[in-house]
């Protein structure tokens, strides 16, 4: 890692790719922006696959499964890539629980349909989607209870564009029970719209709402936390010296390259830019700063 944030151009980057035997790929504002790809990013994967090298997708988005990505790759370009090279928090969650000896078998879901589908896979069930009011909800008198299901072994806290109060305040009393696993898809701050005025929340909103309540850490799936690279080494056989991450989050993506010892680059089509990464510089934030850059991916055909 040299955090030097070089910018790169074709001849740089054909030859940084001679060291390169995987390429992990950041998805939102690295491919796409929401349903738009980047002009240029899928030539981009679509030649690496057809140069041998490894693609991986790895995005901390809890709202879609596997097979919805694949879609989504398939309509964009994206050809090469099918859901077995997509790692996402669903599949990172149901891994987790699968490998966990719980005996209650219901999880109380804040998430939507991505964490529903992979869910519905694992033999456990799920509780509290949707908004879950209560019926006798009243918006002018405290809540003083809540009616809470025996069966729940773990909370899962997702995006969930229905998060509400009853929600967090079942949440924090189901983990009142230590036994409880407490799980988070990932804890971005925020994520990118079509509009860079507006700021839009992301899960790691909703994650310390919940820890504030419950004051207890969850599990973290998501970049950049290790549930991530275990899973990318249990099922792919990397070497992250000859790894490239790409991503356009300093701490999310680049964190995740550099904690794991992997190249770095950072893209310049989503979330931060060249002023960010001088700013952790100032902080000597060693472990946020790329060793490469460009401004989209596509600058690089
Ligand atoms: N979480 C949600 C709900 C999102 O919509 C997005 C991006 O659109 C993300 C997380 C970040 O995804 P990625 O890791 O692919 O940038
Ligand atoms: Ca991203």
């Amino acid at each position: 890692m040299s955090g030097l944030c070089e910018q790169l151009d074709p001849t740089k980057w054909a030859e940084l790719l001679k060291n390169i035997e995987t390429v992990i790929f950041d998805a939102d504002g690295v491919l796409w922006l929401g349903v738009d790809a980047v002009p240029g990013s899928p030539a981009v994967v679509e030649r690496l696959a057809a140069m041998g090298k490894q693609i991986i997708i790895v995005t901390n988005n809890s709202t879609k499964s596997r097979v919805d990505y694949e879609e989504k790759c398939q309509k964009l370009g994206i050809k090469s890539v099918k859901k077995e090279n997509i790692v996402n928090p669903p599949v990172l969650c149901s891994e987790l629980l699968q490998r966990s000896a719980l005996t209650k078998r219901k999880i109380y879901l804040i998430g939507i349909q991505g964490l529903r589908d992979e869910l519905a896979k694992t033999g456990f069930q799920y509780v509290g989607d949707g908004p879950d009011h209560f019926e006798n909800y009243s918006e002018t008198e405290f809540l003083y209870d809540v009616a809470l299901d025996p069966e729940v072994g773990a909370v899962i806290v997702g995006y969930d564009n229905h998060f509400n109060y009853v929600k967090l305040m079942k949440a924090a009393n189901y983990l009142r029970d230590p036994k409880c696993l407490f799980i988070a898809s990932n804890e971005d701050s925020t994520f990118p719209g079509p509009n860079k005025d507006v700021t839009i929340p992301g899960t790691g909103a909703l994650v310390a709402a919940v820890k504030v309540a419950a004051q207890r850490e969850p599990l973290v799936m998501g970049k950049p936390h290790i549930a991530t690279y275990n899973y990318i080494r249990a099922h792919w056989n990397i070497d992250p010296t000859k790894t490239l991450m790409v991503g356009d989050r300093c701490d999310t993506d680049i964190k995740f390259g550099i904690d794991n010892g992997m190249k770095t680059m950072l893209v310049l089509s989503g979330v931060h830019t060249l002023d960010d990464v001088e700013k952790y510089r100032k902080e000597d934030r060693k472990d946020l700063l790329p060793d490469f850059y460009a401004g989209k991916l596509g600058d690089l055909l």
